[in-house]
């Protein structure tokens, strides 16, 4: 019997081809694989150290040919995905926007803790209110944060890259570190398959600054997946040199 937290496989998802071939290709990761007959979604896999490493980006949509960003297209892959690969662990990587109120700045690296959240799913009744705001737990990775010198907290998901005065309200009252348009929808298929999981974040626009985060966005996307990149070459290598789940708390 493996001890309990034990990894052997993980897997790694990111929504954006920008976000995720760098890393495969530092990692020396295989060539690209459809992960399903009927879905975009490419996977790479190799070994790092000990741990077997399945990467897999969600695929560029076949109408539009852009990147499949969102939730609806990270509940989907993440799903598939989990049931293919069946890894100890996914950890989900990205690009987000950060909040200068609570200190971030363009290519900080924001690891998930306490909540994970949707911010654009406004329902106002007993019940479906709290389903809707998601409130999954990711794995406790304060060790990882530590590691990675990232800062740790609320993260939260929607379906647009600009930002309402709800919005805004509600970030602030979570006190939400990184805005997203996955997470929330990877968290729960982690929870309904019972997977944990980990979601780390690379700024590459501010939430709340005036310019535009779009505009923002496209500036700083080079250089904040470097960032991205050297973090998560650096975090697959630590985990395949061996580690428990525990390990990542303390
Ligand atoms: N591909 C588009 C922009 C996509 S931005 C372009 O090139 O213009 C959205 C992607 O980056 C999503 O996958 C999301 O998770 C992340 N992201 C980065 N900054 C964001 C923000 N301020 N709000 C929401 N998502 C953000």
């Amino acid at each position: 019997m493996t001890p309990s937290g034990t990894i052997n496989r993980i897997a790694l998802l990111f929504a954006m081809d920008a976000e995720g071939t760098p890393i495969a290709e530092a990692l020396t990761l295989g060539d690209p694989e459809p992960l399903h007959a009927a879905s975009p979604a490419r996977v790479r896999r190799g070994m790092v150290g000990d741990v077997d490493v399945v990467h897999c980006i969600h695929g560029t949509d076949p109408t539009h040919g852009v990147d499949r960003i969102g939730t609806e297209a990270a509940a989907l892959t993440s799903w598939l995905m989990l049931e293919h690969v069946q890894p100890d662990l996914l950890v989900n990587a990205g690009t987000c926007g950060g909040f200068e109120a609570r200190g971030g700045a363009i290519g900080d690296v924001i690891v998930a803790q306490s909540a994970v959240l949707y911010h654009d799913h406004r329902v106002p009744l007993e019940g479906f209110a709290q389903h809707s705001e998601g409130r999954f737990v990711p794995l406790e990775a304060a060790a990882v944060a530590r590691l990675l010198g990232a800062a740790s907290g609320p993260i939260s998901s929607g379906s647009s890259i600009d930002v309402t005065h709800d919005e805004l309200a509600f970030f602030t009252r979570e006190g939400v570190l990184a805005k997203d348009m996955e997470a929330a929808a990877i968290a729960s298929v982690c929870q309904d398959l019972g997977v944990p999981v980990m979601h780390v974040k690379a700024v590459t626009d501010l939430v709340d600054h005036p310019e535009p985060a779009h505009e923002v966005f496209l500036r700083n996307l080079a250089s904040t997946t470097e960032v991205l990149c050297n973090r998560m070459v650096q975090l697959v290598r630590w985990i395949g040199e061996g580690r428990t789940l525990d390990d990542f708390a303390n």
